[in-house]
């Protein structure tokens, strides 16, 4: 197949943590990512301000992070329904006012049937009502442990506002990611998901990749879905150009004849001729499933009628 090569343990090297925000409406899921966000943009650098790309990196003691920047779990299983798992680890949000919640339950659910490993942000403890030990023990009825009640799940306190113990809550991360032991080889041609993707007015199709093995360069011939196209350039969170994008770094591609789906797999292959192959082989079998589709409702509508 396309993907999935097996790599050799040596040539595995240690790669950030993929995290991935869920939890209930209004708990704080996209205020925490902006604080976290702008928390860590390095005034001064090139293109300092960050970009939504659909994900982002930043740096904790000289030790990277992805943050998926859509926040719910529709990205989360939308990825997942089509195979792609792109998340280590789920951050729960939930607001220390309103406690356990219908979608909190929900995305408890989700990440433990994706077998991810949750850390809990307890939020917006700045309230006066806040209530942080019954989200502890509501929690601990829909069997998630943290360590107070004698469990293994990492729980911080922060509030996203104040940017309270936004610190805590990285290094809770790195602490996760150094147990979870990630790995990957970067020294082999890329492979990974489509995180988001559009069409861009003067870009043409742009896609939001994240490398999941491999390194990604420019002139490397993409294979997306049923899109392909050859890399013409590689634009990180911060809008600047860049020349490699190894494991778990998030990336625009530009140069895609087409735009691909979010949660579709990518991957580089040897030569236009095999990408034009593959792709078209797709989009036949795509077209194919829909004429299907259309006769199978045209199918049971002749049936329907035949029985009035
Ligand atoms: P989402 O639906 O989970 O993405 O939630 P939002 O990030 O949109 O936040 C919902 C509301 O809660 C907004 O009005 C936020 O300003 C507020 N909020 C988020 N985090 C905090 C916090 O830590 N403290 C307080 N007091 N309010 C917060």
């Amino acid at each position: 197949g396309l993907f999935n090569i097996a790599d050799n343990a040596e040539d595995l090297v240690s790669r950030p943590p993929v995290v991935t925000i869920m939890g209930h409406v209004d708990h704080g899921k996209t205020s925490l990512l902006d604080a976290i966000r702008n928390a860590n943009v390095v005034s001064g650098e090139a293109g300092g301000i960050t970009q939504h790309i659909g994900a982002y990196q930043v740096e904790k003691n000289g030790n990277k992070i992805t943050f998926i920047d859509t926040p719910g779990h529709a990205a989360f299983t939308a990825m997942r329904a089509r195979g792609a798992q792109a998340t280590d680890i789920a951050i729960l949000v939930v607001a220390a006012d309103d406690s356990v919640m219908p979608q909190t339950i929900e995305s408890i659910s989700h990440a433990k049937a994706a077998g991810v490993p949750i850390i809990v942000a307890i939020n917006k403890i700045d309230k006066h009502d806040a209530d942080p030990q019954k989200v502890r023990s509501e929690l601990l009825r829909h069997e998630v442990f943290v360590e107070s009640m004698g469990g293994e799940v990492l729980d911080v306190e922060v509030s996203a506002t104040k940017g309270t113990n936004l610190d805590k809550l990285l290094e809770a991360i790195l602490l996760q990611a150094e147990i979870l032991d990630l790995k990957a080889n970067p020294d082999r041609t890329a492979e990974g998901v489509v995180i988001e993707a559009q069409l861009d007015k003067g870009r043409g199709p742009v896609a939001t990749v994240l490398v999941q093995t491999g390194t990604l360069m420019p002139g490397d011939i993409l294979v997306a879905g049923n899109e392909w196209g050859r890399v013409r350039a590689l634009v990180n969170d911060r809008g600047v150009q860049i020349k490699e994008a190894p494991p778990a770094m998030p990336v625009e591609v530009l140069g895609l004849q087409g735009t691909p789906q979010a949660g579709d797999r990518f991957a580089v292959v040897n030569n236009e001729a095999r990408a034009r192959e593959i792709t078209e082989y797709r989009q036949r079998l795509a077209r194919e499933k829909a004429v299907a589709k259309h006769a199978g409702q045209r199918g049971s509508l002749e049936q329907m009628m035949s029985q009035l």
